[in-house]
């Protein structure tokens, strides 16, 4: 097995705490889902999934809004089909 030359290219990346200054304002770690008991996310909804997505019309991850898996993916979802319906844009400023 040709693995030595990987070893000796790949370096184990050490991880660097980028977010610690975006962390300041998600600091609430708990599901807001959850606590609400919302089981289905509107894509319609806008104004709420807006602070799903960052100004570059990116979605956000979980460990930055502290949703569970289980409503990150539907955030996800709902995200993409107001994208795809014109709601939200694909691409921020
Ligand atoms: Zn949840």
């Amino acid at each position: 097995m040709p693995r030595r030359s990987d070893e000796k290219t790949k370096r184990p990346k050490l991880k660097t705490k980028k977010f610690d200054s975006k962390e300041k304002f998600f600091r609430k770690k708990s599901c807001r889902f959850c606590l609400d008991k919302t089981e289905s996310i509107d894509y319609k909804d806008t104004m709420k999934l807006k602070r799903f997505v960052t100004e570059k019309g990116k979605i956000m991850p979980n460990r930055l809004t502290g949703n569970c898996a289980q409503h990150q993916r539907k955030i996800a979802a709902a995200v993409k089909r107001a994208r795809y319906v014109a709601l939200l844009p694909y691409v921020g400023e």
